[in-house]
C-alpha cells in the first residue's frame, strides 16, 4: 500500500477531554489532499499526533506509513519512515546554524553522511526555487526570523529532506500572499510520484496556489466529508455551518 493512512484514529489531552473522535484519511503517494475546517476542529492536533507529539494520548486507531505502522516510533524514528513534519510554530534553537540544522536532518533521515557537494547541491536548487539568499544558511536556526521567513524555512527543509509524506499545518492567521506564494512553489515543486502531502488549512485562498486532488473537511474531531478542490470553493463562500450539520448527522 503506497499511502499514508489514518484509520479510526482517537486521541484524548491529559484532561481527558477526546479531540480526535475517530479520524480516516488516506493519502496515496503522489496526491496533495487538503484538509480544511473550522477553528479548534483539531486540524493541528492531527498533524501533532502524526509527528508523534507524546502529549496526546492516541487511545485507538492507527496510522500507516506504505502499510507499515508508525504508532511506536519516535518522531526521529517517523522521519526516517519518510514522514515530515512542519509545525505552525516551529522552535528556536540558538547556537545552531541553518545549515547545519538541514545537513544534520538530512543525515539522520538517510542514516548516512552526506558530502558537502551533495548537501549543497540541494540547498542551491531549493534556494533558487524559493527565490532565497544564501544567507538565510548561515543565521542560527530560527532566532529571530519573521512569520514568513520560518515558514519558508520550513519549505526549505521539506525540499532539502525530500521525504515521501509531508504534513504542512498552515497558520490560521497571518499567513501573507508573498509567504504563501513560497509554500505553493515549494510544495508544487515536490509534487510527483513519489511524494504525497496534507494541507491543513482554514481559509480556501493556499488552494488557489496548489490545487489539491481531494479536499477533507474535519469537524469535532472526524472527516466529516471529501470531495474535490470545488468543495473548498464552496466552504469559501458559504462557511462551515452546513459542515457542522454534518458532524452532528455522523454523531
Ligand atoms: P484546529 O487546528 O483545527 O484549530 P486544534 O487541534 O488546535 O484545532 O484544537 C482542537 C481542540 O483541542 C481545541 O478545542 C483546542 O483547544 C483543544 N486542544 C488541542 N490541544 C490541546 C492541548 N494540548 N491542551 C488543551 N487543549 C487542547
Ligand atoms: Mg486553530
Ligand atoms: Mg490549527
Amino acid at each position: 500500500a503506497n499511502q499514508l493512512e489514518i484509520r479510526n484514529l482517537h486521541a484524548r489531552i491529559e484532561s481527558g477531554e477526546e479531540i480526535l473522535k475517530g479520524v480516516n484519511l488516506v493519502v496515496p503517494k503522489g496526491e496533495i489532499h487538503a484538509v480544511m475546517g473550522p477553528n479548534g476542529s483539531g486540524k493541528s492536533t492531527l498533524a501533532k499526533i502524526v509527528a508523534g507529539d507524546p502529549s496526546y494520548e492516541v487511545t485507538a486507531g492507527e496510522i500507516l506509513v506504505d502499510g507499515q505502522s508508525v504508532m511506536e516510533m519516535e518522531a526521529d524514528e517517523r522521519a526516517r519512515h519518510g514522514l515530515f513534519l512542519a509545525f505552525q510554530y516551529p522552535v528556536e534553537v540558538p547556537g545552531v546554524t541553518n545549515a547545519n540544522f538541514l545537513r544534520l536532518a538530512l543525515q539522520a533521515k538517510l542514516g548516512q553522511d552526506v558530502s558537502v557537494m551533495e548537501f549543497y547541491g540541494k540547498l542551491q536548487k531549493a534556494l533558487q526555487i524559493l527565490e532565497w539568499d544564501e544567507s538565510i544558511l548561515t543565521r542560527y536556526l530560527n532566532d529571530g526570523f519573521s512569520g514568513g521567513e520560518k515558514k519558508r524555512n520550513e519549505i526549505l527543509q521539506l525540499m532539502v529532506l525530500e521525504p515521501t509524506y509531508a504534513i504542512l499545518d498552515e497558520t490560521d492567521s497571518g499567513l501573507d500572499i508573498d509567504a504563501l506564494k513560497v509554500v505553493s512553489k515549494g510544495v508544487n515543486a515536490m509534487r510527483g510520484p513519489g511524494f504525497g502531502a496534507v494541507l491543513i488549512t482554514h481559509y480556501q485562498r493556499l488552494l488557489n496556489y496548489i490545487t489539491p486532488d481531494v479536499v477533507h473537511v474535519m469537524v469535532e474531531g472526524k472527516i466529516v466529508t471529501s470531495g474535490g478542490p470545488e468543495l473548498a470553493l464552496k466552504l469559501e463562500e458559504q462557511g462551515y455551518e452546513w459542515v457542522k450539520g454534518l458532524a452532528v448527522a455522523a454523531g
